[in-house]
């Protein structure tokens, strides 16, 4: 969701998983990115790889034609911010 002010800029990825998540769902296993678009697809930003890092997701998917990406969460985002809360002192 592309806005004037990038701040107010929400990517497609924590749209799908924001939308996944108010209608019940609380793990995501995989995410797909795919475009009709001749440009090409790159991987999640950082704030999206930290959203999905908090639901569980495993792996990302890329689709652009013939081509089939698969990325490990790890390998995309190999340290995600953790509640300082939860983390042992
Ligand atoms: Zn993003």
């Amino acid at each position: 969701m592309e806005n004037s002010s990038l701040g107010l800029t929400v990517c497609a990825e924590r749209v799908a998983i924001f939308n996944a998540v108010s209608n019940g769902e609380r793990k995501i296993k995989t995410i797909v990115l795919t475009s009709n678009l001749d440009k090409p697809i790159y991987p999640p930003c950082g704030a999206c790889l930290q959203v999905m890092s908090e639901f569980g997701v495993e792996e990302v998917i890329i689709v652009h034609g013939d081509k089939v990406i698969r990325h490990n969460i790890g390998e995309l985002f190999p340290r995600p911010f953790t509640d300082w809360r939860k983390q042992d002192s």
